[in-house]
């Protein structure tokens, strides 16, 4: 075995697993349709790694939602709130999703990735109960289907498993039920031991790439000693990526296990590891081909890389493959036929990169190339070449600007809130909302007709002024403050922006996984960014034409559009974020030159871009609000400029949230009372904050009563002249239905609130 992939894409390269969920859960196929379809894809993955010629790839890495879920399925670690549910389908859609008497599991973001996992919910008293059966069906399936090839068995690691759980029994830390997994988990290995003459398992531990301390680096230690001699038929692998595991490293080359496999990508620090695992017996599985990301390797970088470590580590102990699983990449290049094609030869998604890492294998251990071989060499060759000197991914006017951009930073905070309170003459406990109105199945309609050409350009944008004109009647009736236009034009806030930006492509199949059935298309910023002509003005501008109240301008911020796409690697994520920073900073001025002068800018990411290491935090917040600043310092003292945050959680990063300088900031605290608010006062934040006063990810209409309580919360803790009164997010993903009333309720309770208070 000399090469290897981490991991396959699961919904399918045209999402039939997406589809086939979607339709099971309408009722519309049955379960048996369902896991045939789930059956056809694993068979599809294993044959195109084995024609690619990858050595070794894994079973269970598919998932019908997410591999987290799995794993408590696998452990029967099933919280005690869903063993009423008897049928386990019903109870795995349940915990994933809910149902009528259930509220679902909570998802959160897999390290920085925007794939979403479910949060196991762990308490002491759980019994487990291990059931391989998921895994002894998929083995045996990829057996018949490739027999040549040697499989490995993807499964959480323990210690990066109860890392990502969370207690529900009332106390905190998931490690303490470590004794109890480390049981469950030594039986699984007995378990599988008995599926072959020889097992490999892959133990994800990625855990180890963030901030993670000596409590966790000993349970490494007494879990591989354990868990690597149960069987002498099965090998162990323990991965980490995303970044780099050198204390985890020093720990693993110290146990039983057979390999090591580390991301060469985003871990460059891992090559401090190597003296220490060439002195240990491991094997050493490189990640060399980027799993997160979608340009074509550098095969020539990649070698010299490789001869670089096997100048410490024997060549016989090295094995080639992905730095990643490939889950965080679209499927397939064969399905662009729109795209530009010089542009197209500088990608590469996961099936292209099955052919990276042989290339890259065969020529590191000198193996013959056949003549398709050697042509692939030399066209990668030719587009790595293309792709740095390429006049579309430089742009040197974007460049002198950047360069030569001396900052001025607006007026202070204080004198100018008071400019802006007597221009705009906003009440304290002002009402507004985020941005987004309801994403009705008319305005979809709308969209992919047009975009499809059923309709005139005419007749789309007559029906969107339309719903922006019933969008801001229905704000001034209802008694709002400050109005918004409703973002029906956008599709996502994030690809709206980058379809009008230089720099920016779009795939017309590259979906990725977010979580379950749900796929994102994230935009590819290949070039450097500009924005060639304003973006927002018109519709802006329309809306605001409307009405004598403020209608706020909408923005997504730098941050934000970076997360949300996939990013140049020829270059700091630092330099390609300035440069959208310039962008935005183009469309506010435009704003403001059209009458525009309150502007949202929003960061709804800016929270999950951190990195995933301690020591990296400070360098990340300075570039990071620089960038918002860049953007926004543009404006006079009286132009106000807003941002939106979708979280709650402040308390590590206040200060840096207040360094941003907006003079509004809207966040998500609707379920958490008025407590994640209390560090905006214990701070002294200056700034005007609206904390969400209801929950938009619910369809449930919140009474007024409730939110007057809401709040009171909040008065208890900010004055009345720093609070602004909004919902926690935006409204796209509700119905009108839900949010006529919902708003009418906001407002009447702040006419409580202040009526209570005069
Ligand atoms: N303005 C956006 C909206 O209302 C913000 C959404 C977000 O932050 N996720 O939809
Ligand atoms: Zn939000």
């Amino acid at each position: 075995m000399k090469s290897y992939v981490l991991g396959f894409p699961r919904v399918g390269e045209q999402r039939e697993l997406k589809f086939a969920l979607e339709s099971y859960w309408k009722n519309s196929i049955s379960l048996a349709e369902l896991e045939s379809t789930a059956k056809e894809l694993r068979a599809r993955h294993w044959k195109y790694q084995a024609d690619a010629g990858i050595d070794c790839f894994s079973v269970n890495d598919f998932s019908m939602y997410d591999g987290m879920l799995d794993m408590m399925f696998l452990l029967g670690s099933i919280p005690n709130r869903f063993k009423d549910i008897e049928n386990r389908t019903a109870r795995y859609f349940a915990m994933a999703r809910g149902d009528k008497t259930h509220t679902a599991m909570e998802m959160t973001k897999w390290f920085n990735t925007n794939y979403h996992y479910i949060v196991p919910e762990l308490s002491a008293n759980d019994d487990l109960n291990l059931d391989v059966s998921k895994i002894v069906n998929e083995y045996r399936e990829a057996r018949e289907t490739v027999p040549e090839s040697s499989l490995k068995i993807n499964i959480v690691g323990i210690v990066t498993f109860l890392k990502l759980s969370k207690r529900v029994d009332g106390k905190i830390n998931s490690l303490e039920l470590f004794d109890k997994y480390l049981n469950i988990y030594s039986s699984l290995i007995s378990e599988l031991s008995k599926l072959d003459e020889k097992v490999i398992i892959q133990f994800d531990e990625p855990a180890f790439v963030t901030s993670i301390g000596n409590e966790e680096l000993s349970l490494l230690k007494i879990a591989y000693d354990k868990l690597a001699v149960i069987s002498n038929n099965v090998k162990i692998i323990v991965a980490t990526y995303f970044d780099h595991s050198v204390e985890a490293t020093k720990v693993l080359v110290n146990t039983p296990i057979s390999a090591i496999a580390l991301d060469f990508v985003l871990g460059e620090k891992n090559l401090e590891s190597l003296e220490i695992i060439a002195k240990s017996d491991k094997k050493l599985l490189v990640g060399i081909v980027n799993g997160r990301n979608i340009w074509i390797n550098d095969i020539k970088k990649s070698i010299d890389l490789l001869n670089k470590i096997s100048s410490i580590v024997p060549k016989e102990r090295i094995r080639v493959g992905t730095s990643t699983s490939l889950l965080h990449v679209p499927y397939s290049l064969k399905y662009e036929i729109k795209m530009d094609d010089e542009i197209k030869s500088w990608l590469s998604y996961a099936v292209e990169k099955l052919d990276e890492v042989v290339l890259i294998k065969k020529l590191f251990f000198g193996q013959a190339l056949s003549h398709e071989e050697k042509a692939k060499y030399s066209t990668n060759i030719k587009s790595v070449i293309s792709r740095k000197t390429s006049s579309r991914v430089i742009d040197k006017s974007v460049r002198q600007r950047v360069e030569n951009f001396v900052f001025a930073p607006r007026e202070n905070f204080e004198t100018r809130i008071k400019k802006q309170h007597e221009v705009f003459q906003y009440p304290p406990l002002a009402t507004t909302t985020i941005g987004s109105f309801p994403q009705t199945a008319d305005v979809r309609k709308a969209r992919s007709d047009y975009k499809a050409g059923k309709i005139s350009t005419d007749e789309y944008n007559n029906f969107l002024k339309l719903e922006i004109a019933k969008t801001i009647k229905f704000q001034e009736d209802i008694g709002l403050d400050v109005l918004v236009h409703g973002e029906f034009e956008r599709n996502d806030m994030v690809e709206y922006f980058g379809e009008q930006l230089n720099g920016f492509a779009f795939s017309q199949n590259g979906w990725v996984q977010s979580y379950g059935s749900r796929c994102v298309k994230p935009p590819h910023i290949y070039g450097d960014v500009s924005r060639p002509k304003p973006m927002t003005v018109d519709w802006i501008s329309y809306a605001q034409s409307l009405s004598n109240k403020k209608v706020k301008g909408m923005l997504t911020g730098p941050v934000t559009i970076l997360a949300w796409s996939f990013v140049r690697d020829d270059q700091p994520k630092s330099e390609t974020s300035r440069q959208i920073a310039f962008a935005i900073r183009d469309e506010i001025e435009d704003l403001e030159k059209n009458g525009i002068d309150m502007i949202q800018v929003d960061e709804a990411a800016f929270k999950e871009g951190y990195p995933l290491r301690r020591e990296d935090i400070v360098i990340y917040e300075k570039w990071a609000v620089e960038d918002f600043l860049v953007a926004t310092a543009v404006v006079k003292p009286t132009t106000q400029i807003h941002t939106h945050m979708c979280y709650s959680e402040f308390n590590d990063i206040i200060k840096t949230i207040e360094a941003m300088d907006a003079d509004v900031i809207s966040i998500e605290t609707s379920r958490s009372g008025n407590s994640l608010l209390k560090v905006f006062e214990k701070v002294g934040y200056k700034q005007e904050v609206g904390p969400g006063v209801y929950d938009i990810h619910s369809p449930r209409v919140p009474s007024v009563d409730e939110m007057v309580k809401q709040i009171e919360l909040l008065l208890e803790v900010l004055p009345e002249r720093q609070l602004w009164i909004n919902p926690d997010c935006g409204l796209k993903t509700r119905g009108w239905a839900e949010v006529e009333p919902s708003l009418k309720n906001m407002v009447e309770a702040v006419k409580v609130v202040r009526t209570k208070r005069s």
